[in-house]
């Protein structure tokens, strides 16, 4: 679990550095607009998007992206022992063995899509990566309103940079203009195109990853599905997991399902930044028709591990028979051989 008091105070400089340069900007850019536009339909518009990027940025950390460990029933606080049963049984994602993730620092069941986060020092909830800018995790809670920002932002960033860069260009390129113009507006074009640009690709990117219906982890790793051959988890090393890379991504219902799983059903819940989220964050909804496949598959390699147990089985009875055999025929050449050892089952 995350420990407070000292990280708490470092986890402030990157929010108060964002919250504080967002401000110095809108200061600016309500410069520009009324002094150089002229226009309360432009300071209008660049303060409104002011407040809905302090407003999504702040509500993104502020909520957070969830924690496995306040989930009832996830953390156990010790190592599972083989009779422990986990708290959920439709897991679609697993370990390499086939039973469900563990995580051994937190001490708790890791559902679909969680994963440990060192920086946070716990499991976090359908986890997309570490942020540094909100310096915490983006997760299944605060996701949506992280996208929200990310698109605004990088409206506000462009617009930004379009009125003040167009208002130096001009001023500078006025023959009739005696004044010089002021530093800020420079820099805000400089930042606000910086910062449209960059966080444009990151916005688009994340879109995607979003349409897609997969965080940036399960984008770069792929991801271990679970196989139902269980019976016999001796033999489970035979049986080939399936995975994103060789199946495809299991947690992709169609573009329209993805975006709406994140960002609400209704349009409004796209757009204000209330929450939306449905369940607790454990399980998702998954492409019954790719489900189905990956069913058939474990059913062929259950097929595949019992042959292979009852081959096993038969060498091993073939081997016990032959060693009988010779000890009998031995026995019979010298009476003095009465005991007949055990074949040692460790060897066979
Ligand atoms: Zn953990
Ligand atoms: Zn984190």
């Amino acid at each position: 679990m995350p420990s407070f008091g000292c990280s708490e105070i470092i986890s402030a400089v990157p929010r108060l550095a964002v919250s504080a340069l967002l401000t110095w900007s809108i200061f600016v850019a309500d410069i520009v607009a009324l002094n150089y536009y002229r226009s309360f339909a432009l300071c209008f518009l660049v303060t409104f998007l002011y407040l809905y990027c302090m407003a999504t940025y702040n509500l993104t950390w502020i909520r957070g992206p969830g924690f496995v460990y306040n989930v009832p029933g996830f953390y156990i606080g010790r190592e599972p022992l083989p009779t422990d049963v986990p708290p959920i049984s439709d897991a679609v994602t697993a370990k390499h063995d086939g039973r469900m993730r563990f995580c051994s620092k937190c001490k708790c069941w890791k559902p679909d899509r969680a994963h440990h986060c060192s920086s946070c020092k716990a499991c976090v909830l359908r986890m997309d990566h570490h942020c540094p800018w909100y310096a915490i995790c983006i997760g299944f809670r605060n996701h949506k309103n992280f996208i929200q920002f990310l698109v605004v932002v990088t409206l506000y960033g462009g617009l930004c940079a379009l009125l003040s860069g167009y208002a130096v260009y001009a001023l500078a390129m006025d023959p009739t203009n005696k004044h010089v113009f002021p530093l800020s507006w420079m820099f805000l074009a400089i930042i606000g195109g910086i910062f449209g640009v960059s966080v444009g690709f990151f916005a688009a990117y994340t879109v995607y990853n979003l349409l897609n219906n997969q965080t940036t982890i399960e984008a770069l790793e792929s991801v271990r599905y679970r196989s139902q051959v269980s019976s016999n988890p001796e033999f489970y090393r035979f049986a080939e997991l399936p995975t994103s890379r060789t199946v495809g991504n299991l947690f992709d219902i169609g573009y329209k399902n993805n975006w709406r799983e994140t960002m609400g059903t209704r349009l409004c819940d796209w757009f204000v930044p209330w929450d939306t989220c449905r369940g607790n964050g454990t399980s998702f909804p998954v492409d019954t028709s790719l489900l189905q496949v990956l069913k058939q598959r474990s059913a062929a390699d259950q097929q595949r591990v019992n042959l292979m147990h009852e081959q096993w089985q038969h060498q091993r009875n073939l081997v016990k028979a032959d060693r009988q055999s010779i000890m009998s025929a031995a026995a019979e050449q010298d009476p003095f051989i009465h005991n007949v050892p055990e074949a040692n089952p460790s060897i066979m």
